[in-house]
């Protein structure tokens, strides 16, 4: 196939043209169904990417629950967590063909010439729109991707365990970009979803010599899936003590990072108290409410509290080559599969953590 010639496909029958898809119609709670729509077509520099497995996060529990707080536009199909093979390439599109298999960022388009965008962190560009909000997303047989925010997948790596590749981004941008996990470092995660599991083998691979991951009571099976993945200790907060718990992990001194992955004020508090002076927090779940305590306590320690959104090109090229390596594995994070048109299933696994997390696969 000749570099820069478009590689469209027509459709074969009116089938063909549509595709089924998850979609969130209006912002109001439990306005998600499938809907038949329009195959989309790729623009000049974009893939369309048929998809193969894509993974539910958090976020679309708000979007059940009618919250959005990015640009999103209605009706839309959501999903931003996904992994498949190129199907069509737009015609300036260079370094991709049909047939190959890609994993592709949240990122929808950025605007190129903001300081954060001329830096290479488009990630945090203010006018950044994202996949599964405000362009379509990818519970849907296909999504279309501009290239430049699309990665090779190696073969090794199967396309449910690709899927998980953008929380896996998140806590390597938490850990490593923006605080950065030390050889020996005792580190804390609070909240066991996919992305605080991430930040748990993040913080071992850097070398952390003990991570504490702590949940609530209905945690139970994400943190017994943090035992399994190498946790020093785990910690029903509910029940235990967790400032405590990694007072005690760390002789006394207190952590030199803390994750959180959860959000609340609540965890806030937690991480201030347990984390060494001059330690560091890195804030990765959102918490919309105010906190309402004094951070004093923050100051006098000298520490910093540092926050983090998404990730960029070259935190996605790390993580697939850590999947790849085998230093990080997103299989035990996989509870359960369904298809597409079994949506609501696998929200359920999220919502009421019957797993870590669910993957759909695509339906004709
Ligand atoms: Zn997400
Ligand atoms: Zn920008």
């Amino acid at each position: 196939m000749v570099e820069g010639a478009a590689q469209l496909r027509p459709f074969e029958s009116d089938k063909e043209a549509k595709m089924k898809a998850v979609v969130w119609y209006r912002e109001a709670k439990n306005c998600i169904e499938v809907r038949e729509i329009e195959r989309p077509r790729p623009g000049p520099g974009d893939v369309l990417v048929e998809v193969k497995a894509a993974a539910i996060c958090g976020t679309e529990l708000h979007a059940q629950d009618g919250e959005t707080n990015v640009p999103t536009k209605f009706p839309v199909v959501l999903g931003h967590e996904y992994s498949g093979v190129a199907a069509e390439v737009g015609g300036e599109v260079r370094g991709f063909s049909v047939g190959d298999r890609v994993v592709g960022e949240t990122t929808a388009s950025a605007c190129g010439v903001c300081p954060v965008c001329r830096g290479g962190e488009y990630n945090l560009c203010r006018n950044r729109l994202i996949i599964g909000y405000a362009a379509d997303g990818a519970f849907a047989k296909y999504v279309r991707v501009p290239h430049r925010f699309l990665h090779h997948l190696p073969s090794s790596i199967p396309f449910e365990e690709a899927s998980l590749i953008e929380p896996l981004c998140v806590a390597y941008n938490a850990l490593v970009e923006k605080v950065t996990v030390k050889p020996g470092d005792v580190v804390a995660v609070l909240g066991p979803g996919p992305i605080g599991l991430f930040c748990l083998q993040v913080a071992k691979v850097a070398g952390a010599s003990r991570v504490i991951v702590s949940g609530l009571a209905d945690d139970r099976r994400r943190l017994e899936v943090a035992r399994e993945l190498g946790a020093y200790r785990v910690v029903n907060s509910e029940a235990e003590d967790i400032v405590a718990a990694v007072m005690e992990a760390s002789g006394g001194r207190g952590a030199d990072v803390v994750a959180d992955a959860a959000g609340p004020a609540e965890t806030l508090w937690q991480s201030i108290e347990m984390v060494r002076p001059s330690g560091k927090i890195v804030k990765i779940g959102w918490g919309p409410k105010p906190v309402g305590f004094s951070l004093d306590k923050l100051l006098s320690k000298g520490a910093t509290l540092q926050g983090t959104l998404g990730h960029n090109w070259k935190v996605w090229e790390a993580a697939i080559r850590l999947l790849e390596a085998g230093l990080i594995k997103a299989s035990p994070l996989i509870s359960a599969e369904y298809p597409l048109t079994e949506w609501a299933k696998a929200f359920d696994v999220m919502r009421y953590k019957s797993g870590v997390t669910a993957v759909l696969k695509p339906v004709d």
